[in-house]
């Protein structure tokens, strides 16, 4: 028998460490804009169906496969996720298991790559992601990595330098899209790159997946042989990722390749919350949110070239700018602490042609995404955009003291005015 309360007693009386680190984040998030690209605030609705009982439920395979019994409602909640999230992005097929970003790419390798395969993807110094083929992730150790830039000068993807790059290392699989890219990518022209050289091409959509599915940016499904995302930037939902294709013929490969070849169980209670996402993103509102997101960060780089930023290919298609510090006398980490100082949450980045480590970075990454969802508009985000050109001048004349002061109270009166969850 468990102790008294098991069932019914709060976290906070239970367990008032943990309840206090949780009530910490809360108010943290309440009180600080979030800047951070990879990040998002999720409804109440998400939040309930991440936190309900079927985390409790173990089910391996697929809806109406399971090894366990007792999956009638696991089913249910499954198979909701896969047509809203076919729907929404006019997929013929869609696995909604991968815990994250990284796992549905492990995935994705694991469905058509034979250990030291070559592959092709950006290079993560240059806006690429840690699991296309960095020698640090298992997509590194285990493939034959290789990797394209952007232009030096334009900041902006070279298609015939990519090309080039895949005559020299005859990919089996090509991976466009990344974490840092600010510009939309021409889909259609990597799948005759993919094409010439007979790879498979996956576009991992991670960082514009709401532009995609409300076609504010072009459409992978038809060009891509699979398509990744995670669920949590810029879809708004938990965190986990996808895999989607256009090809039926792809679907059981790709099933086959996530369960059983590199998960086993089904976090149930994340493809509930992202059947909840995936619906929220069905509705009309969520386009309006998408266009809101583009504009928004639009407004950012405008305002932050006004002032004389490098803003990394000046200007963007996505929820991300990239700010290059190169010459602002500041260092990509050094701009993160004092904007965090200010309220302002961001991550260092590198840029490309980048002269530093990665942990120290000459850039700023700034994303729109969350600060949309919280109600910001293009008012508020051209105000965030002066605050931050604000605090990176001051901090760059190492007189950022005041500054951060009066900043700091101009992002607290702003969130006063877009609050978020109420206090429990
Ligand atoms: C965020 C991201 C991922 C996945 O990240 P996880 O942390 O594993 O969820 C994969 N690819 C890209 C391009 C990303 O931006």
């Amino acid at each position: 028998m468990p102790h008294e309360g098991y069932f019914t007693a709060p976290l906070a009386r239970v367990d008032p460490a943990v309840a206090a680190s949780l009530h910490g984040e809360l108010r943290r998030q309440q009180d600080q804009i979030e800047l951070i690209a990879s990040e998002n605030l999720v409804s109440k609705a998400t939040l309930e169906a991440m936190g309900s009982v079927i985390v409790n439920k173990t089910v391996e395979g697929y809806p109406g496969k399971r090894y366990y019994g007792g999956a009638e409602f696991a089913d249910a909640v499954e198979r909701l996720a896969i047509e809203r999230a076919m729907e929404l992005f006019g997929a013929a097929h869609a696995n909604v298991q991968p815990h994250s970003g990284s796992q549905a790419n492990l995935a994705v390798f694991a469905a058509f790559l034979d250990p030291s395969d070559p592959i092709l993807a950006m290079d993560l110094s240059m806006g690429g992601h840690l699991s296309h083929g960095s020698p640090v992730n298992i997509s590194g150790r285990w493939m034959d990595a290789h990797h394209y830039g952007v232009d030096p000068h334009s900041g902006r993807i070279d298609l015939d330098a990519v090309a080039a790059r895949a005559r020299q290392v005859r990919p089996k699989l090509i991976i466009c899209g990344g974490s840092a890219y600010p510009r939309s990518i021409d889909f259609s022209g990597f799948r005759a790159v993919a094409d010439e050289v007979g790879a498979v091409l996956v576009a991992d959509i991670a960082h514009v997946a709401g532009l995609v599915a409300t076609g504010l940016h072009p459409d992978p499904i038809p060009h891509a042989h699979v398509v990744t995302t995670t669920t949590y930037k810029n879809l708004r939902g938990v965190r986990g990722g996808l895999i989607l294709t256009g090809d039926p013929d792809l679907a059981r490969p790709i099933d086959s390749a996530v369960f059983p070849g590199v998960q086993g169980s089904v976090i149930l209670n994340a493809v509930a919350a992202k059947a909840v996402c995936l619906g929220e993103a069905l509705r009309p509102e969520f386009a309006d949110w998408a266009a809101a997101v583009l504009t928004n960060a639009r407004a950012m780089a405008e305002v932050l070239v006004e002032r004389g930023f490098a803003v990394v290919t000046g200007g963007t298609d996505t929820p991300i700018v990239l700010v290059d510090l190169t010459d602002a006398g500041l260092t990509g980490s050094a701009a993160q602490r004092v904007l965090e100082d200010a309220g302002l949450t961001v991550n260092k980045n590198t840029v490309p042609g980048e002269t530093r480590p990665p942990w120290v970075a000459s850039g700023i990454r700034l994303g729109s995404s969350a600060g949309t969802t919280r109600g910001f508009g293009e008012e508020e985000f051209r105000t965030i955009a002066e605050l931050i050109a604000d605090v990176l001048t001051a901090a760059a004349a190492r007189e950022a003291t005041a500054v951060v002061d009066v900043t700091r109270r101009a992002v607290t009166d702003l969130c006063r005015r877009f609050p978020i969850y109420p206090a429990p």
